[in-house]
């Protein structure tokens, strides 16, 4: 049977009628559940758009300052991105201006049972990269190095050897020459987190309204004054845009240009096995983390595909940095999103369906060459886990911006406007510390990690795109 959604207003709509993509019977994975609340304010201070973890955790973090804040999801708390990925939450080889947010959210994540009486299914396992090509070796000494200089000793990846990597992952059959390992690395459950942060910022007196759109805001005075959603709108003096995959969709309808292009991801999950490796580790050619459920999460450790779709025509000279880092790694494909996009309207009018309640859920096909490649390296490495069961594949896309690090941002000509987005692949192990640096820009309040790299400005004002060749 079809997931059904609850809606506020009484409508009642399958998941299946809102996703795209979908030929095979392949469904993205099981999110946990968010009550949907009822009745709309008539005003709040703040108003999320968008429910993934960085909205969520956003949200949390306002409400425990004591604000009255709002989370609007036009499909359900975490369908998109944040229930997809590999859960890993990591510094290892983090963009060295990504690094404090990192470490930051690694603190945040060990406190959040505590804190907010949540589980996440977080667990300290440690993270490692492996390789035995030296070329990649001298990148991780390089990487270590810089990351060192930086952050001194408030993280502890360090260089390991073929011995502790073969006790790093028992049973491998293939041995590496070196790798990074963090035993201050972990993961959490992408399809239980941010639903059960939503649940937890819901007993501290925060809304969640789901399904329920954002068409567009409102201002007053060049100031925000209101968000319209498809129920009605909402007096509020702040919004955070945190879209993930539509943050530029959602901007450019009110004039803001956001560069973001989206790159896919494809994953598979196994049924619950014994004997494999408790850590997460990635090379080249596969990535996997033991799940909570007992089986593993596994993908190719290097492939991503991007569409061509009229936006990638439009960013293409912000995007030849990251281009060139990704040589090899990217796939150029044309395909329905790239057909989807060329009619997709830009504005509308805000009391007509947008194009965000015609897509609940993002929802694209997984790659099967790409998912295979993982599964084979996989196996190849531990021929014991030979007789493993695939129970499901997905795929993701994620947003990625010309420098592949954030924007946790205000938009300076629109006050009250804020943008938390772009995470480029890396959202959901940084979503705490993001979530509590936005909440201290909204409020103006000091924060603990130094928002300037991800200033949106950076974007307009001539600086230069730098790439981090280690990301
Ligand atoms: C395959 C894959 C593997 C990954 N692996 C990792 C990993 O191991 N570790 C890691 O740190 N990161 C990883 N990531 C990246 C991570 O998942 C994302 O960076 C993170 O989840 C982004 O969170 P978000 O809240 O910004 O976006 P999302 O989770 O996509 O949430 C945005 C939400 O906004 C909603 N929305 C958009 N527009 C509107 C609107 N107008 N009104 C209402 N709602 C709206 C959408 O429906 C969506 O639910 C991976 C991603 C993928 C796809």
């Amino acid at each position: 049977m079809l997931p059904i959604f609850f809606s506020p207003c009484g409508n009642l709509s399958s998941h299946r009628n809102h996703c795209i993509g979908r030929t095979k019977n392949i469904m993205g994975p099981h999110v946990e559940h968010v009550p949907s609340d009822v009745k709309l304010p008539s005003a709040i201070d703040v108003a999320i758009v968008g429910g993934g973890i960085i909205g969520v955790c956003t949200a949390l973090y306002l409400q425990k300052k004591g604000l009255s804040v709002a989370v609007f999801e036009k499909g359900q708390v975490a369908a998109e991105q944040s229930s997809r990925n590999w859960g890993w939450v990591r510094v290892t080889r983090r963009d060295i201006r990504e690094l404090p947010l990192s470490i930051e959210s690694a603190t945040l994540w060990r406190s959040l049972k505590e804190e907010f009486d949540v589980d996440t299914g977080y667990v300290q396992s440690g993270l490692l990269y492996m390789t035995s090509d030296e070329s990649v070796l001298d990148n991780y000494h390089a990487w270590l190095k810089k990351a060192r200089d930086a952050a001194g000793d408030s993280f502890d990846t360090r260089e390991v050897g073929p011995a502790e990597i073969s006790n790093l992952l028992p049973g491998s059959k293939v041995s590496f020459r070196g790798g990074l390992y963090t035993p201050g690395d972990g993961r959490a459950e992408p399809q239980k987190a941010a639903p059960a942060l939503a649940r937890a910022f819901q007993k501290l007196g925060g809304k969640v309204f789901a399904p329920c759109a954002v068409r567009g805001i409102e201002t007053t005075a060049g100031r925000v004054s209101a968000v319209l959603t498809e129920h009605g709108s909402i007096a509020c003096k702040n919004v955070v845009v945190a879209g993930g995959a539509w943050s530029r969709l959602f901007l450019g309808s009110i004039g803001v240009e956001l560069p973001q292009l989206l790159v896919k991801g494809s994953v598979l999950r196994t049924e619950p096995i014994e004997g494999g490796p408790v850590i997460g580790a990635s090379n080249k050619q596969f990535a996997f983390r033991k799940r909570e459920d007992g089986g593993y999460t596994i993908a190719s450790g290097f492939r991503t595909y991007a569409d061509i779709t009229p936006d990638a025509f439009r960013l293409f000279f912000k995007y030849i940095e990251a281009l060139k880092s990704q040589r090899g790694a990217l796939r150029i494909t044309l395909g329905k999103r790239s057909w989807d996009e060329l009619i997709r309207p830009r504005k509308w009018k805000l009391d007509r369906p947008s194009p965000f309640e015609k897509m609940r859920i993002l929802d694209p096909e997984p790659v099967e060459k790409s998912i295979a490649t993982g599964l084979r390296k996989f196996i190849e490495t531990f021929p014991h886990l030979s007789h493993l069961r695939v129970a499901q594949q997905w795929a993701g896309y994620m947003d990625v911006t010309p420098d592949a690090i954030p924007v946790i941002s205000e938009i300076d000509r629109i006050p009250g406007l804020f943008v938390s987005t772009g995470y480029s692949g890396h959202g959901f192990g940084i979503g705490p510390a993001a979530g509590a640096l936005m909440a201290d820009l909204v409020t103006n309040d000091r924060p603990s990690v130094d928002p300037a790299p991800f200033r949106f400005g950076r974007f307009t004002d001539g600086s230069r795109i730098v790439v981090d060749a280690g990301f």
